[in-house]
Formats: structure tokens, sequence, C-alpha cells
């Protein structure tokens, strides 16, 4: 049997005028093919010309005239497919109907005719069945709206021979689609596989009162998708997607359905379409965007839904249904999704993903979130994503150290460690030392886009090592210290030509506190706590009594300063010290987002926004600032300061304190 070549396709007959059958024959006439359109009623056929030639129009398509001149309709199917060199059939979801129409495509159709299959749910392989040529029988399922959609799923049903399944493959491309090869006949497919997986997790945290539809939204859209799972549900229609997941649910796929998609289907709420579904529309089948709070993106944390979407990847690969390039390529054009699936499952972290599959697994008993072995196995080998360079995919990657600093870059972004947990990471002189030269590491390379500082540990950091100042004999050799270790540093870090972003996860005091003020950006953790305890053992706070004035109120700098009191990760957000206090351990997450977002402004433009920062900030405070640290030396020369240092050095209580 000789095949034709994509190219040479002549003449294409789509079986069914519906939804998206009318669709395929529109991007078949607008590629230039004489296409035949076959249904069961006159009134059905001329409503799809109607339709695509409003919908050219609408596109924009020059010569509409031409395009509409390559369309036939017929209701005699048989004779409709008699010369045609590819048949697509687009008919209801159902076997029987399918089988009448592949068997009669059998009959007719000359001997190198390909049989592709529009169908959802329903195995390819059985569909072949109907006819004596199961190799000439292919899966083409293209998305709804076909005209807009670029992406078409080529499924190899048990019997396809590779000519056809790399005809279908070229085929598809020749009708200006992106084809994702789907290399065994497994219900679902890729795209509603991962669709399930993906959104399952959003549907049962809803299920069980766990959290609304905007939040989940609005934390999804956060990651830059242009809509939550919620509004595509409603917008492709719940009914569609509870019928798919049966579906693969019958066909032995672990799924689980959820009482609230059964419960709003019955009600007739099947989204944008009959007016409501999870929100509700101005009218049945009119579309508008939903109002999604923004303020709520950080409610939910997205890994829940990405780990158990990459479980699902993970299973396609391992079966050799697909490949991970098929997959990331199947949602972002497919669902337009901002990078593909395992992008972003190597970025949160194959262990991330592995642990937190565990704790769903844990909570839910569900199969599909039992962790797959080749998940398990990328863990054991180290293969853990960006942070070791190497995941899904190879990533740029460079580990250094400093000292006591650690120093990663991971892709755009420099991730500098402030790496003393046994000490909650205090600043001796070492590690000054060393996180200056990693900041400097960090603006030679032009690749870091944005420089992320954090501590080791369940500390940001403690601050200086108090120790070590106790050792100063004399107040020049704080100056010393000052003058040659620790402001240089605090310069550098100022100076840094990137967005410096603080991530903090525990205790932000004393200079650890001053870090996360001198930082552009910053995430806090639930449960950090921050404070400038420096008076209560009769030091000061230099960096806070002068630069925190661009960030809190007089009120709130003295009441630190002068009472030692820890600020919460929330309080510290409500008076800007950091951007956002989150919770459900999405701090770090949301620190690589918050890099990543500013990898839109130019580098140029940022060292600009910098510089005037900088300039404006030395031009206020510089003389204060000298002068605060040159008290503070002298201050620890004190009676007072010795003894206060001591005090906190034997854990007890200066004798100030009433
Ligand atoms: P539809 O109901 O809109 O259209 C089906 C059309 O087939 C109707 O016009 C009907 O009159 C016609 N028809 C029925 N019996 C026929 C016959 N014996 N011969 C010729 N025509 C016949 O359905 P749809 O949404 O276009 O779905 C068609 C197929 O595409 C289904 O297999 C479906 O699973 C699949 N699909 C649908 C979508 C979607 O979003 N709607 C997406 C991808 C794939």
């Amino acid at each position: 049997m000789s095949v034709p070549e994509a190219d040479d396709v002549r003449r294409v007959t789509v079986i069914g005028a519906g939804t998206m059958g009318h669709g395929i024959a529109q991007v078949s006439a607008v590629a230039g093919l004489e296409t035949t359109i076959v249904d069961v009623e006159e009134e059905v056929l001329e409503n799809a010309v109607e339709k695509i030639e409003g919908s050219l129009g609408q596109m924009g398509v020059e010569d509409t005239d031409a395009v509409l001149d390559r369309i036939e309709t017929t209701t005699d199917r048989r004779a409709g497919l008699a010369d045609a060199d590819v048949m697509i059939e687009a008919v209801p979801e159902n076997l029987d109907l399918k089988e009448e129409v592949f068997s009669d495509a059998d009959d007719v159709m000359p001997e190198e005719a390909v049989l592709a299959t529009n169908t959802s749910t329903l195995p390819i392989t059985e569909i072949a069945e109907a006819t004596d040529r199961p190799e000439s029988v292919v899966g083409m399922h293209f998305s709804n709206p076909v005209q807009l959609m670029p992406i078409v799923e080529v499924i190899r049903g048990e019997e396809t021979s590779d000519r056809i399944f790399e005809f279908a493959e070229r085929f598809a491309e020749r009708l200006e689609k992106t084809p994702v090869l789907v290399e065994k006949d497994v219900p679902g497919f890729v795209l509603n596989r991962i669709n399930y997986a993906f959104w399952s997790e959003a549907l049962r945290r809803v299920d069980e009162g766990e959290q609304e539809p905007k939040a989940i939204d609005a934390s999804v859209r956060r990651l830059g998708f242009p809509m939550g799972p919620f509004e595509i549900l409603d917008f492709s229609g719940l009914d569609m997607f509870l019928l798919a997941a049966r579906e693969m649910r019958d066909h032995g796929v672990s799924v689980n359905v959820p009482d609230v998609l059964e419960e709003l289907v019955d009600a007739g709420k099947h989204g944008m379409k009959t007016g409501e579904g999870f929100y509700e529309y101005p009218e049945p089948g009119e579309y508008s965007r939903v109002s999604i709070p923004r303020e709520r993106r950080f409610e939910f944390n997205p890994l829940y839904m990405m780990a158990s979407a990459t479980n699902e990847a993970a299973w396609l690969i391992d079966n050799d249904v697909t490949t991970r390039e098929d997959i990331d390529t199947a949602m972002q054009i497919g669902m337009n999704w901002p990078r593909g699936l395992l992008e972003f499952a190597d970025e949160y972290g194959i262990d991330r993903i592995v642990e937190t599959l565990e704790e769903l697994h844990e909570r839910t008993g569900w199969d599909q979130y039992e962790p797959h072995p080749m998940l398990e196995r990328m863990v054991e080998d180290g293969r853990l994503g960006l942070k070791a360079g190497e995941g899904f995919y190879d990533h740029e990657f460079e580990s250094e150290t400093f000292d006591t600093i650690t120093y990663e870059r991971r892709d755009f972004a420099a991730i500098i460690t402030l790496n003393r947990p046994s000490k909650l990471n205090a600043m001796d002189e070492t590690s000054w030392l060393g996180l200056r030269a990693a900041l400097e590491h960090a603006a030679e390379d032009d690749d870091v886009r944005a420089t992320i500082i954090r501590g080791a540990g369940n500390t940001f950091s403690a601050g200086d090592d108090i120790a070590e100042m106790q050792g100063w004999e004399t107040a020049d050799e704080g100056s010393t210290y000052f003058d040659e270790v620790a402001l240089p540093t605090i310069e550098t870090l100022r100076a840094h030509p990137k967005p410096t972003i603080a991530l903090v996860d525990g205790i932000a005091t004393g200079a650890g506190c001053e870090m996360v003020l001198l930082c552009d950006l910053g995430v806090a953790a639930d449960g950090s706590r921050f404070g400038q305890p420096e008076a209560t053992i009769g030091a000061i706070p230099p960096a806070w009594l002068t630069y925190g004035i661009t960030t809190a109120s007089k009120k709130e700098i003295m009441e630190l300063a002068m009472t030692g009191d820890l600020l919460s990760a929330s309080e510290a957000a409500d008076i800007g010290l950091v951007n956002y206090a989150v919770d459900d351990g999405q701090a770090e997450d949301v620190a690589r987002e918050l890099a990543r977002s500013t990898t839109a402004a130019a580098p140029q433009s940022i060292e600009t926004i910098k510089d005037t920062w900088v300039g404006m900030e030395n031009e206020l405070f510089d003389a204060w600032l000298a002068y605060a640290v040159s008290e503070l030396t002298a201050l620890i020369q004190t009676e007072e300061g010795r003894h206060g240092l001591a005090a906190f050095l034997e854990d007890d209580t200066p004798r100030w304190e009433r």
C-alpha cells in the first residue's frame, strides 16, 4: 500500500459538520485542500458553511471566496468519501456510530487513503477494528475551537502503521497545527490525562471545602497562566470534562471524579454555555472574563497541582506514550501554559514534587498520588531539577563556596545562602567577606538576572556575631571591622546591579533584619520573625535607624529599636519590610517567581533604577550612617555595652531590663 505524502493530498472529507467538523473543514480548505463535509441533514451543512464564512471573515482570511469554493457538502456519506485521500471523522462520541462511518470508509475509500478520527475518549484501536485496514486508521485529536487552537494530538492505534502515523504528523503540520505524538492508544491521550491530573487536585480542594475556586484560580494565574483551572473548566464545559474523566476511569485510569463536578453537572450548571458553572456569566453562552482577586494569589500553593500533573507525565514518559518535549509542547501550545509542565517541575524541584505527592497520597489514599518510580529514581540519582542543574532537562548551573557562604547559579538566578546554621547564620568577619565575594560574583555574571539571598536551616540571620564583637579590645578594632568588613559588604549589597530578593524563612534580627531591609524585594515564610534588638544588649542598629526611614514610619522604627520586640511575617509585610508573607511552604517559590518577574525589566533599566535609589539614600543618610556606626563602635566599649554583650552571650538578663 502506498500512503500519500502530506503535500500530495488533494481531497479531504470531514464526516460530521458540528462543533469540531466545521472547524476541521475550515482549516483544511484554508490549507488549499478540496474539502467535502458530510452530515446527516442539509440544514446542518448549510449552517456549517455559514459558520465557516463568518469565521474566515473574523480571522481576516483574504480571498474567502476561493476558500469557500474548495468546500463541498453532501448528506451522502459513501459518495462523499469515494475519492478522498483523507477522511477525518468528527461525528458524536459514540462507538457504534463511529464504527458505521469507518466501515463505510473502508468499503469506498481508495486503498491508499488515510482514515483519521477526532475522538476524544474512544480507543483508536477499537474504531479501527470496524475496518479491514486497521493499519490505515489513526487518531487526529484537534482542540476546540479548531480554527484557533494550534494543536493536534496524533495517536497511534495498536495497528497503525509507521507510514500512516508519520503521515498524520506531517498532515497536521500542513493544516498549520503543531502535532503532539501519542505513541500508544491510552485513554485520555496526553492532553486530557495531564489536564485531569492538574485540575483534580484543585477540584478536590474545593470539593472538600478547603479552598475556594477564586483563590486557586488567582494562585495559578500568578504563575502566568491566562486562566485558572475553574475558569477553564467553566469555559470548556464541565459536562465535557466529566465525560472525559468518566471515560478514562471506565478504561482503567486511576481517576477520582469529585462530587462537586457531578453535582454542578446534574444541576445543569455546565459552565459558561449554560450561564453558570463554578462562576456566573451574563447569559448562557456569553463569555465574560471572571474577576479573580489578585490579592488572593498566595492562598494556595500551585505546587500541589504541578506535582499531580508531573506524576501523570512520568507515567506517560515511562510507558513510552510520549516524550517530555511533546508533553511540554502540548501544555504550552494546547493549554496556553507560560512554560511546559516539566520545566515547572524542574523549577519546583523533583524532590519537592515527590514529597508533595507523598503528602497527598497520605492525605487521600488515591492511587494517582502514589509517586511514580521514575520520579523516585530521579531523586535517588540527584536529578532534582534547577537546583541540581539536571532534572527533566539540563540547566545552567554553577556552585561555589565563599567560606560560610554558598553560591549557586540556577539558570538566570543567583542563590546566595548564609550558611552557618549552627550559629543562626550570624555574620562574623568571614561571612561578611564571603557574602561580598558572592555578590560580586553574581554581579559579574551577565547571565544572572536576579540575586536571591537566603539563610540555611530555619534562620535567615540572627545578625552580627556577638561573640566576635565581644572579642574587640578597643574601639579601633570595631572601627576597622565596620570600615573594612561589614560596611563595604553593605555597600556591595546596596549597589548590586541586579534585583536583590531576601528570602526569609525563620529569624531575621539585627544585621539580618537590616540586610532584608537593604534588599530590593523580600518574601517571608509564615513563622518568620524580624527584629532590631541591638539596644537590648547595649548596641544600636545603624542601618535600620537610617535606611529604615524609606520603609517604616518613625513609630515603627523606634518601637523595634527601643523594645527589641519581634515582628511576625505578616507584620513585616504590613510595614513594607518584605513584599509578601506566605504560608504553605511557598516562600522559596514566590521568591523565584519574583526573580522571574523582574526579568521583564531591561537589565540597564534595573541598574538605573537601583543607582537612582542608592544615590538618593546616600544623599539622605550617609552622614548619619557614619555617625551611627561610630557611636556603635564606641558604645560597645562602654561599661553598658560590655555588660550587655556578655549578658547576651551568657543567656542572662541585662541589668537594665525591668
Ligand atoms: P457535535 O455534536 O457538535 O457534531 C457532530 C456532528 O456529527 C453533528 O453535526 C451531527 O449531525 C453529525 N452526525 C451525526 N451522525 C452522523 C453520521 N452518521 N454521519 C455524518 N454526520 C453525523 O460534536 P463535536 O463536539 O463536533 O464532536 C465530534 C467529535 O469530536 C467527537 O468524537 C468528540 O469527542 C470529538 N471532540 C470534540 C471536542 C469538543 O470540544 N467539542 C474536542 C475534541 C474532540
